[in-house]
């Protein structure tokens, strides 16, 4: 990782905000090469999630929104990690991320000043390693009592015990840690003049409330029909307790969401006879008319994992994290994590690294539509002519099965969201009755994935260090950034052999030119030609267009009007017709 982040501020891929300030934790600006691998990779989303498909539309939504809607989502009330504090630096930590420790517990119930006749009934513990004197847990102790104002403490009722994996203690000097307490993540800001109560509002932590809150509107104006998905791109901001590991957990941040809308188990039944289920593991292939939220699930999970390799994350470098019963969300049916072996992971038994979460997929059932519906009052329910008519034919008996099944999952999401058991069963009733006459709140399945993470991933994925041949020809080595050419900051770098000679320079820039308006360039025209091709390496730029004497027609017709064409990961030269190049480097990067 230091080599990664070195060569990210070196090359301007990525810089410590506010640097020149001392910077600010938790926030990265993208340096000239960042800026166009970050644009490339929203860019390559967008255009497979929305401009390559028919039923997907986008969205771009204000930051700041209602509050309201952070209420329905539920984060105002739980979208919180817990913390804890170090009672001797109070250093703050995720309690979840304190690493278990063992060793010699010491115990204080306080400390008394015998000069200055103060005291201290304030419970004090120490972690130290075994072996380590008892004298390193005084140390801290008196240091403990020294900031409650006992100049020079004498320690009181000393006790000991050995621990074994305990997360109540700081790891960086064995203090007692606070109990742990929630901590809301959300940035809190005042729209308005007036900073009051009334006035608060949120930078939003996620892109996919608006998508929900602008669901009506959009399903209005695009003519689509469930099933759809609105996508949408944007910053989200979160008060990380703990930034770290480079960009990979920030405060500020980017996203990439989907909410794919597709109709509950019982319409498609309704309408289909049966739902169809996974059959196998892999790609279930072209959607079907027939799918229910499981195919679908897979569906995007896939469709997901194959996006990642198009843009040169190899399949084995991602993990399918299935999110086990207890770690899913009250109102999610399945939940996959799409993880990167980041070199900062953890690694199992076997030595294996485990993966960070890139992107979470998430089956979240029709719940966030239904809140927004409870919330502001709005229906949310969309009507399906096919499910009208399908359930005018179905059998008395068939229908009363679906309606049942129907409203037991209306009623269970109404209990559990806090609606006395009275008015659950009379919503989900009528909810049951709606669902007969073609009316239901969409489910939906929610592809999340982190701009910056993926950053970070491919960053991380192209870091090389091999050897090239200088210009005499000895081997050297050489950090070469193989990044996949469709998201590489620059395709192509086009230099002229030498920088002194006008025709050399004349014809590169015409061939710079010519390539300019389709794919992103640069030219360079300073050093030696083996310096040249270095720096692009270390830039991820995959391909080198070099103008020489050939180019010119100096070594007969043949070679005239012809370039050296540079692979970057191979180091292969060939020569290609100028005529010809920008067909040719169009293919290789789109
Ligand atoms: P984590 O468990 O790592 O905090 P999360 O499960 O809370 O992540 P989601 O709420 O599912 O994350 O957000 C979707 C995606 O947004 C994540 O997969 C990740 O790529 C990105 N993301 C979330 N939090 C951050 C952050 N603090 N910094 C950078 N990216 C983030």
């Amino acid at each position: 990782m230091e080599k990664i982040v070195s060569l990210s501020k070196r090359r301007g891929f990525i810089f410590q905000s506010s640097e020149v300030y001392g910077g600010l934790n938790g926030f990265w600006d993208y340096g000239p090469l960042g800026a166009e691998l970050k644009r490339n990779i929203k860019e390559c989303w967008w255009r497979s999630m929305t401009q390559l498909r028919d039923d997907v539309v986008g969205l771009e939504a204000s930051i700041i929104m209602h509050p309201r809607i952070w209420e329905a989502s539920g984060h105002t009330s739980t979208f919180s990690d817990l913390m804890v504090d170090c009672l001797l630096t109070k250093k703050r930590f995720r309690a979840d991320q304190v690493e278990p420790q063992s060793g010699i517990a010491y115990f204080y119930t306080g400390a008394t000043e015998s000069t200055q006749g103060k005291e201290s009934k304030d419970a004090f513990s120490v972690l130290v390693p075994r072996g380590k004197p008892p004298e390193s847990a005084r140390y801290a102790a008196r240091n403990f009592y020294q900031q409650r104002g006992l100049e020079n403490p004498v320690l009181l009722g000393e006790r000991s015990e050995p621990v074994e994996n305990t997360i109540r203690y700081n790891p960086e000097n064995g203090s007692l840690l606070t109990e742990p307490r929630p901590f809301n993540l959300m940035l809190k800001t005042y729209v308005g003049p007036v900073e009051s109560a009334d006035n608060v509002a949120y930078l939003r932590p996620e892109t996919a409330q608006a998508i929900f809150a602008q669901f009506k509107n959009v399903l209005e104006v695009s003519r689509q029909k469930v099933p759809f998905g609105i996508a949408q791109v944007g910053k989200a901001f979160r008060n990380e307790i703990n930034p770290r590991n480079f960009t990979f957990r920030s405060r500020e941040f980017e996203q990439m969401e989907l909410e794919f809308f597709i109709r509950p188990d019982e319409a498609v039944e309704a309408i289909h006879g049966s739902v169809a289920k996974p059959a196998a593991a892999g790609h279930p292939g072209e959607p079907q008319p027939n799918w229910g939220w499981q195919i679908w699930h897979q569906y995007w999970v896939e469709e997901r994992l194959r996006f990642y390799e198009n843009i040169g994350l190899p399949r084995n470098s991602l993990v399918e994290y299935w999110q086990k019963a207890d770690e899913l969300a009250h109102y999610a049916r399945a939940t996959v994590d799409i993880l990167y072996k980041f070199p900062f992971s953890k690694r199992d038994d076997k030595g294996e690294l485990m993966g960070e979460e890139l992107e979470g997929v998430a089956a979240r059932s029709d719940f966030d539509l239904s809140q927004h519906q409870r919330f502001a009052g709005k229906p949310m329910t969309v009507f399906d002519e096919e499910l009208k008519t399908a359930w005018s034919k179905l059998s008395a008996e068939k229908q009363s099965e679906l309606s049942e099944r129907y409203f037991q999952a209306r009623a269970k999401y109404l209990t559990k969201a806090g609606e006395p058991a009275e008015k659950a069963e009379k919503l989900g009733r009528a909810d049951a009755d709606l669902l007969a006459k073609g009316y239901y709140v969409p489910h939906v399945i929610e592809p999340s994935a982190g701009v910056d993470r993926l950053a970070l991933a491919l960053i991380c994925n192209a870091y090389c260090e091999d050897q090239a041949p200088d210009d005499k020809g000895k081997l050297e080595s050489r950090v070469v950034m193989k990044l996949h050419p469709r998201i590489a900051p620059t395709k192509v770098a086009v230099f002229p052999l030498l920088k002194n000679k006008p025709e050399l320079v004349k014809k590169a820039k015409e061939v710079r030119d010519l390539l300019r308006s389709h794919m992103t360039v640069f030219y360079d025209e300073a050093g030696a030609i083996g310096r040249r091709y270095r720096r692009q390496d270390e830039a991820g730029t995959p391909y080198g267009v070099t103008v020489d004497f050939e180019t010119l027609g100096e070594q007969g017709p043949d070679l005239k009007d012809t370039v050296t064409l540079r692979d970057r990961d191979a180091m292969t030269q060939e020569r290609v017709r100028i005529s010809e190049l920008r067909a040719l480097l169009s293919a290789k990067i789109r």
